[in-house]
């Protein structure tokens, strides 16, 4: 029966859908220092200038040879030496060898070097275990990893710390990246407390913030944290009117669940154009996404699960639109075998927080436990979301459930 059971529950992939249709992402683009670019993403295609390496060298210290001058117990006096970034430059002899060291420039007509350990340095030269010399043997050709004009880097891909060397190898020194997206987030409610503060009754500390901003960043974003903002019209109000203009996507947490906070509605239907969501996801169910005057805006759930569930599943695809960011990729899901029950129930789509293992190349997977969208512990002990389908009822142990690990942003 699927969301037939829990009519009006829009699923997942329409939600995602109805987002990226409205994104357009932000096509400023800036000159950057290379070492200064990670984390952004690329707004230009990268061709590599030059071959890399842009010579012939040995993968060895060894002897440079040609094939043809060996020959059984024959000595080949050295004729020089090739050192990584001084070549041997002398003329190069029939019968004899030329030394040389990992990196350097083989000597034209090279066609083999054998490594040193087969080599015995006699008064007459070296003579060489040379049973088999397979041509170009440790030699590493010009453009071995990289040819002139290849495209090592699409636009649209976002810097990591493999990139940087990359495009460093081929002596790239800036290069141009998109802005990152500024994203003003803020907390609201009355019963929040900040992290310092003694705890009155009834009150709880605000965690969102701090699930939400690395959050932010890890999706390649300029995080600007605006508090809590308590239950209050007039602070809400003058807060959205600021968070838009300081940044492209205002994210809230709380006060977007049915009948609470219905000045936020309020607010929100003055200022902007917001739809206010039921979604078939657990947890996370409540979830507002619209426009503002100057901004995107999301409204994630309270709880804290929900909240961090919200910001991965479904904001995190629109950022990385909004970043440029066309390289990315949703998290893909692997079959696991399940180790624990989960209680599940027809409707959602549930992103349970669970542990893997991989055991003789076989997936497994188990509950965290307490699957309360208010117990953030769920989280902090997974390494994986067990995803229960929208349709799906129970899994008893040994069923096949789909996990998806997380991506670097949880991490
Ligand atoms: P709400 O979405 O405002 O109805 O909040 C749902 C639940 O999440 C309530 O139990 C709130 O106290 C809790 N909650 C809301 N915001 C936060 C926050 N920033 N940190 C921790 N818990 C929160
Ligand atoms: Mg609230």
């Amino acid at each position: 029966m699927g969301c037939c059971d829990a009519p009006g529950l829009m699923p997942i992939n329409d939600a995602i859908a109805k987002m990226l249709a409205s994104i357009k992402p932000v096509q400023t683009d800036l000159p950057l220092p290379l070492l200064d670019a990670i984390g952004y993403v690329l707004a230009e295609d990268i061709n590599s200038p030059i071959f890399v390496p842009p010579f012939a060298n040995s993968a060895m210290d060894g002897f440079a040879v040609r094939i043809e001058d060996l020959g059984q117990n024959k000595a080949l006096p050295v004729a020089g030496t090739s050192y990584a970034g001084q070549p041997f430059s002398g003329t190069w002899p029939k019968n004899t060898c030329v030394r040389i060291m990992t990196g350097a420039p083989v000597p034209k007509g090279c066609d083999a070097v054998i490594m040193q350990e087969k080599a015995q340095v006699t008064d007459q030269g070296a003579i060489f275990e040379a049973s088999n010399i397979q041509p170009q043997s440790n030699i590493r050709p010009k453009g071995d990893d990289i040819k002139q004009g290849d495209l090592v880097l699409p636009k649209g891909a976002r810097l990591t710390a493999r990139d940087i060397p990359m495009i460093a190898s081929l002596g790239i020194s800036h290069v141009n990246v998109f802005r990152k997206p500024r994203v003003a987030f803020f907390s609201t409610g009355d019963e929040l407390v900040s992290l310092g503060e003694p705890l009155q009754s009834g009150q709880i500390y605000d965690s969102n913030r701090y699930g939400i901003k690395p959050l932010i960043e890890n999706f390649g974003c300029e995080a600007i944290d605006l508090g809590i903002i308590p239950d209050s019209p007039s602070e809400l109000k003058s807060t959205f009117e600021k968070a838009q203009a300081l940044a492209d996507v205002v994210v809230t947490s709380g006060g977007v669940s049915v009948g609470e906070a219905d000045y936020t509605k309020q607010i929100l239907a003055e200022i902007g154009n917001i739809d206010f969501w039921k979604l078939a996801i657990k947890p996370g169910k409540p979830f507002a996404f619209g426009s503002l005057t100057n901004a995107w805006f999301c409204g994630l759930p309270g709880n804290p699960v929900s909240a961090v569930v919200t910001m991965y599943v479904l904001v995190q695809p629109l950022l990385a639109k909004l970043a440029g960011h066309s390289q990315w990729k949703a998290p893909e899901s692997i079959p696991a075998e399940s180790r624990s029950a989960f209680r599940k129930v027809p409707g959602r789509t549930d992103y349970q927080r669970a542990i893997y293992s991989i055991e003789n190349g076989q997936f497994f997977v188990e509950s965290t436990g307490n699957q309360s969208s208010g117990a953030f512990r769920s989280m902090s002990l997974a390494n994986c979301f067990a995803v229960l389908e929208q349709d799906r009822g129970h899994v008893e142990i040994g069923d096949t459930v789909n996990i998806q690990l997380f991506n670097p942003s949880l991490y």
